[in-house]
């Protein structure tokens, strides 16, 4: 088999440098390029050396339109922002796109959708199979459960995480809410501060804790009457990420244009 050309957008990223390195170590994949915003200290350094693996002959370039040209697949780890640009080029060039930026909101969806009608789509708050698992883990407890049992989701994170709760912490919540057959929106409780009154019946709460270099723990907890359930994912390392997305691109490889998602990818029941 060809090897598929791989591209990273944002790849002197935490995420980024990290996918260099699984890219680089994945037998089907060629690391291809990769791009940092205009005026990025790592603009014209070496993409190997910034991951760690050794100068590869790749320098960080600024011209995301060069980089999806060039590619089979680009893989996007960067801010909601860069996230229309790189989706218009995703739409028009063809090139598989996968993306695991979090903090996207509804304004997204319009560039995720142009980019889904000219080429293969993966978007996913968190890529790894556990976290994907637990997904499906947790709508089966919550409709098993049903509303008798009060639902809390906990996450923490590394200092230097922007968004919260996370991506993953609501895909969680979306999840149960849909367990109860209730939309998240509806049940939402993300901050409680203050004299807040006992909990409302049926709410699905948040809770962020933020600290050092945790790469990701996420908890579950359905509290009952005398009785507590608490399904936890937590990731060791950022390579868990990383090694989903890889295969998420390589599992587009020869798939028609259009939206597609981790349960697809990792042939989970119910995708
Ligand atoms: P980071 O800040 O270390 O990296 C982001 C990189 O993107 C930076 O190097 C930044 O300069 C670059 N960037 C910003 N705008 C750009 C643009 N227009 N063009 C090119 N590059 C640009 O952050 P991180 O920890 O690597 O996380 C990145 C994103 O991935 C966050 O949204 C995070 O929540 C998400 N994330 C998702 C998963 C998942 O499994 N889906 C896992 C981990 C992190």
């Amino acid at each position: 088999m060809e090897q598929l050309k791989v591209g990273i957008v944002g790849c002197a990223g935490r995420m980024g440098r990290m996918l260099a390195q699984v890219v680089d170590d994945t037998e089907d994949c060629a690391l291809a390029g990769g791009t940092e915003h205009e005026g990025a200290a790592a603009l014209g350094r070496d993409l190997g050396e910034l991951a760690g693996i050794g100068a590869r002959g790749l320098a960080v370039g600024s011209d995301p339109a060069a980089l999806f040209a060039a590619c089979d697949a680009v893989i996007d780890f960067t801010t909601p922002a860069a996230l229309p640009v790189h989706a218009g080029l995703a739409g028009d060039s063809g090139t598989i796109y996968v993306v695991g930026t979090t903090g996207l909101g509804p304004e997204h969806e319009a560039a995720l959708a142009h980019a889904a009608a000219g080429a293969p789509v993966v978007q996913a708050a968190n890529m790894s199979l556990g976290v994907n698992l637990l997904l499906a883990l947790v709508e089966q407890v919550s409709a098993a459960l049903g509303p008798d049992y009060d639902i809390e989701v906990l996450e923490m994170h590394h200092r230097h995480k922007v968004d919260a709760p996370s991506g993953t912490a609501l895909a969680l919540g979306r999840a149960a809410a849909a367990g109860r057959g209730v939309e998240l929106g509806e049940v939402l409780q993300r901050v409680r501060d203050g004299v807040t009154g006992p909990r409302r019946a049926g709410d699905i709460g948040f809770a962020t804790l933020r600290g050092g270099d945790v790469a990701g723990e996420h908890s579950v907890i359905f509290a009952g009457e005398g009785e507590r359930l608490e399904l936890t994912h937590k990731a060791g390392t950022r390579e868990i990420f990383a090694r989903g997305a890889v295969r998420a691109a390589l599992w587009c490889s020869g798939k028609p244009a259009g939206r597609y998602t981790m349960r697809d990818v990792l042939g989970l029941a119910g995708g």
